[in-house]
């Protein structure tokens, strides 16, 4: 076998081999390990280049960059991009840094193999996409399942409950007007009222949330809604020294829904903005249209929300407010309100900082 011979075999194996390791990384690969793997996949393909120790492989995505070395944008280099879904989402790049080093250096083979494992990298990453989305929509339906049934609990207690208090309110008010003389007696029955009163809003809060409540649905405009509510609320922002300010594009957005319940929910989206924004704060309130749904976002400037938040938030009775602020009951009623009108709502964090609330409602 001539020497040349052997080098092109040589080459080859070096090039299989370098194939079957990145496979064989590759085929057990899990979302956490990713950036292990791809790491193990740029250090295999250096191997397998003809100048190994002059040559450098860069992987580059939206997310990460791994590479085995800083890359100079001078030295020859070949590459080849990384499809996921058919959409180009990244690339890796093989790059000459010796001296003598040219374009020429590169054999063909190499831009193949490159162009091998960019499809394997490609494939593996469309699988974890799939993967990702798949555990995504399985906790959604999880906690859309849990709100559910937490929803139908609270409504058989609400109900159970409604009646006795009715009448410990009825009787408490008979009494009050039966021992009107007595001074001592009549604050006594007004704190059984008040106690009362308060009791039937958190029923009435946890009747919103179960959907169980009544609602009369009719053709609105949310503009007017929302301009009405920021202007209940504009002398809370200026006592909380919180800015907001409104993007809304257009003059009227029409849907089909309750009025009172589409202001509670701006209101308590609000509210909790406020509660949350530092001073000097800015609340943005936008709303837009899709071609068969209205979207409201409600984004602050605070703390932002912790992953136990985010998983409890629309539950009745989770709150970190402290007692005397927060019953817990405001998102829920939310929450509540979105699902009785078909649509729906979504808590995250603001790519910089704090909260931002996502509502979508159908049209009709
Ligand atoms: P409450 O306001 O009475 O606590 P909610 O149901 O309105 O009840 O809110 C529940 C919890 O969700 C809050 O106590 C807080 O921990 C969290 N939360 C709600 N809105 C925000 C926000 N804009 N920023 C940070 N945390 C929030």
């Amino acid at each position: 076998m001539s020497k040349e011979t052997e080098d092109a075999l040589k080459e080859r194996i070096k090039e299989l081999t370098c194939l079957y390791e990145i496979s064989s990384i590759i085929e057990s690969v899990d979302i956490e390990s990713i950036e292990n793997v791809l790491k193990a996949c740029v250090f295999s393909l250096k191997k397998a280049f003809l100048f190994p120790d002059f040559t450098d492989i860069k992987f580059s995505s939206e997310e990460l960059e791994i590479s085995t070395n800083r890359l100079s944008v001078d030295n020859p280099k070949i590459e080849s991009s990384i499809r996921i879904f058919n959409e180009p989402k990244g690339k890796i790049i093989a790059s000459l840094n010796g001296p003598k080093l040219t374009q020429d250096d590169f054999l063909k083979e190499e831009q193949q193999l490159l162009d091998n494992v960019a499809l394997k990298v490609g494939n593996l990453l469309e699988r974890i996409e799939i993967q990702k989305s798949e555990t995504s929509l399985k906790r959604q339906m999880e906690h859309a399942d849990r709100l559910s049934i937490l929803g139908e609990i609270t409504a058989g207690i609400a109900h159970e409950l409604n009646t006795p208090l009715a009448n410990i309110l009825g009787f408490a008010e008979l009494l009050k007007s039966d021992l009107e003389g007595d001074k001592k007696i009549a604050s006594d029955l007004n704190k059984i009222i008040d106690n009362a009163i308060f009791s039937r809003e958190v029923l009435k809060k946890l009747l919103f949330f179960s959907c169980k409540m009544p609602q009369e649905k009719k053709q609105v405009n949310l503009v007017p809604i929302i301009k009405s509510a920021i202007n209940l609320l504009d002398a809370t922002f200026r006592k909380e020294k919180v800015k907001y300010s409104t993007k809304i594009n257009e003059e009227e957005l029409w849907l089909k829904a309750d009025p009172i319940q589409l202001t509670q929910i701006i209101f308590n989206l609000l509210i909790n903005a406020i509660y949350f924004s530092p001073k000097e704060g800015l609340v943005t309130i936008q709303a837009l249209q899709k071609k068969d749904s209205i979207i409201l976002k409600i984004s602050d400037e605070g703390k932002g929300l912790t992953p136990n938040d985010l998983e409890k938030i629309f539950q009745p009775f989770f709150t970190t407010k402290p007692m005397e602020d927060g019953s817990g009951l405001g998102l829920s009623v939310v929450h509540g309100i979105v699902a009785s009108h078909k649509g729906s709502i979504i808590a995250e964090n603001n790519p910089d900082k704090g909260a931002v609330f996502t509502v979508t409602l159908p049209k009709n």
